[in-house]
């Protein structure tokens, strides 16, 4: 095997915080697995990247307005200065550590997913303790211990990569597309929002349009909302909301400046009409800004359910909170995805063609490919930056 790979990076040292962007190709060490030095290679196996998923967090720590504590933080902790990004993926095992077998290959027979030499494999993002009160009941997603790929410690934007074999979901080729395969974790996140409540019926109000966001319409639909209105500010966004099976969309007007937490009341007024004076019965906070929080709590009828995912630092403010409360509104909080009830739940709606979901991330989202998939050896920064602005989602094609 080779000795030097290539690798999407951040130094800390090098290229530092505050007076740069984007991320750096760098030559690093091939990753080894070394039972002797770490006791913990024998639970891990060596990837080999075939395609990864650029997220909305790898493009916060592209234009440095996300996570800058966390991997500091955690750079210091390992003592070193650089970080290998990127979180989302699907690749081949190529190499196992003695205790991979015994702990994580399934012995009934009837079960082809096979954690083994060979396997095509995607994963959750998140490395969990298993030691800690919540990971012992089965919620690993908050797990007081935990560690995100990419961000706290080396994560996958790599030609290959040591990953424990705990986090591995075993991917059927003949069925799922492993451009799909390789954002399984962002389709999680939306599996995992979208099974809070129950959608049977409902009207669903989706703020935000990103990937999450455009993949909360197709689950919103598929799970039995009678009605879903996307909201967006990007017009293009919208049009593929639109295309996906959004009943309705709004645009948001503009972005505010001054008084940026307040809701937009042509949006509430818009949602308002669409569902005769009453409101949404679910609003889904997809898009983080702290206007979307108060639009999704306004825009919700009184006893319904809004659903927070996105993400911002600082100080929100909810004007009048007492009416939450009055008004009967139950909050919900998304973080990653329940390891792994979600990604059972993810892969039979992905696997399973007939509902067309598999196509519409293709076909839509993923524009069939074009402009989408990003060769990894092609990388500049700059041809890199122009792909990732002009689509919501990007795919690297690292191997093969
Ligand atoms: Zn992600
Ligand atoms: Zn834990």
């Amino acid at each position: 095997m080779k000795k030097i790979i290539k690798a999407l990076t951040f130094d800390a040292k090098h290229d530092g915080w505050d007076k740069s962007k984007g991320f750096v190709m760098r030559k690093v060490p091939m990753p080894v697995l070394d039972e002797k030095k770490n006791s913990s290679d024998a639970t891990s196996v060596i990837l080999k990247i075939r395609y990864a998923g650029v997220c909305g967090s790898d493009r916060g720590l592209w234009y440095r307005t996300a996570f800058r504590d966390l991997i500091h933080g955690s750079l210091q902790k390992e003592k070193k200065d650089r970080r290998i990004v990127g979180h989302e993926f699907v690749g081949e095992i190529v190499q196992a550590g003695s205790m991979v077998k015994s702990l994580y290959y399934d012995t009934d027979p009837h079960n082809k997913a096979k954690i083994e030499v060979g396997a095509l494999v995607s994963g959750d993002s998140h490395v969990t303790c298993g030691r800690c009160f919540q990971c012992r009941i089965g919620e690993q997603n908050v797990c007081i211990n935990e560690a995100i790929l990419g961000i706290t410690i080396d994560g996958i934007f790599a030609e290959y990569v040591k990953i424990p074999a705990k986090n591995l979901w075993v991917v059927d080729e003949s069925r799922l597309r492993p451009e799909i395969a390789a954002i399984y974790d962002p389709f999680g996140n939306a599996v995992h929002a979208c099974t809070k409540v129950d959608f049977r019926g409902q009207r669903v109000a989706i703020f935000g349009c990103g990937p999450i966001g455009l993949f909360s319409i197709l689950l919103a639909r598929h799970f039995g909302a009678t009605k879903a209105i996307a909201v967006d500010i990007n017009k293009e966004n919208l049009n593929m909301a639109k295309k996906l099976g959004a009943h309705e969309i709004i645009l948001i007007p503009k972005i505010k400046k001054d008084h940026d937490w307040e809701s937009d009341k042509s949006v509430i007024d818009q949602i308002m009409k669409l569902t005769y004076g009453k409101g949404v019965d679910i609003s889904m906070e997809m898009a983080g800004a702290f206007s979307s929080v108060n639009n999704s709590i306004d825009a919700t009828r009184r006893g319904g359910s809004v659903i927070f995912f996105g993400l911002k630092d600082g100080d929100l403010t909810i004007p009048k909170f007492s009416r939450v409360i009055v008004r009967g509104l139950t909050m919900y909080n998304i973080i990653g995805r329940e390891i792994f009830h979600t990604w059972q739940i993810a892969q039979r709606i992905l696997n399973d063609k007939s509902n067309g979901i598999q196509d519409a991330i293709w076909n839509v989202i993923l524009k069939k490919g074009k402009g989408t998939i990003f060769p990894f050896k092609n990388f500049t920064p700059a041809k890199f930056e122009k792909a990732m602005n002009q689509n919501p989602k990007i795919i690297f094609k690292i191997n093969g």
